[in-house]
């Protein structure tokens, strides 16, 4: 019995680290903003995330979105 729970309890320390290592990798992309544009999904070029810290739009669509405003 010992060794099942022995067995299970590797498992749970297994699930908890691979959680904290997603959860750091959402934290991270989160600083450089979404890889992709959260109005058409296209990918967002790696030099506009860096020119804008933190944008969630392609070029096309932060300009439209801005237009609308
Ligand atoms: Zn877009």
């Amino acid at each position: 019995m010992g060794d099942i729970i022995d067995r299970a309890a590797k498992y749970t320390d297994a699930e908890i680290r691979h959680g904290i290592r997603r959860a750091q990798q959402q934290a991270s992309a989160g600083n450089k903003g979404s890889a992709e544009c959260a109005d058409c999904g296209e990918d967002i070029p790696e030099a506009r995330r860096c020119a804008v810290p933190g944008c969630t739009r392609c070029v096309a669509c932060q300009e439209a979105h801005e237009k609308n405003k």
